[in-house]
């Protein structure tokens, strides 16, 4: 069956996940249809949406630039975390994002 990306996006504010947000992309699921990729969200965060939030999928080709971007960045913050280094003198700075490991240093920048 042919799929297609999903943009998901998490409805309703909650101290816990996104306190003053009405809503928030969390994530991009590959299904065959709406149904099965709002399915797949809730399969994949049900730790994440509390009682008083819905997510929703919304077909990723139909987003504008702008919106693109707030998922790409979305993604990203979801994303495992790495033991990074300094980018400038290469000591270890502990966990980081994965996107953010890239962009960090230490005390050596004065
Ligand atoms: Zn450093």
């Amino acid at each position: 069956m042919k799929s297609f990306n999903y943009a998901i996006t998490r409805h309703g504010s909650n101290a816990f996940n996104q306190s003053m947000c009405e809503q928030q992309y969390i994530d991009i699921i590959s299904a065959p249809n709406r149904d099965a990729a709002e399915e797949r969200a809730y399969a994949k965060g049900k730790d994440t949406v509390y009682a008083n939030q819905w997510l929703s999928a919304r077909l990723l080709s139909s987003l504008s630039k702008i919106d693109c971007e707030l998922l790409e960045m979305a993604v990203y913050y979801e994303e495992e975390e790495v033991e990074a280094a300094c980018i400038v003198c290469g000591k270890p700075i502990g966990k980081l994002p994965q996107w953010k490991a890239g962009y960090s240093w230490c005390g050596c920048v004065a």
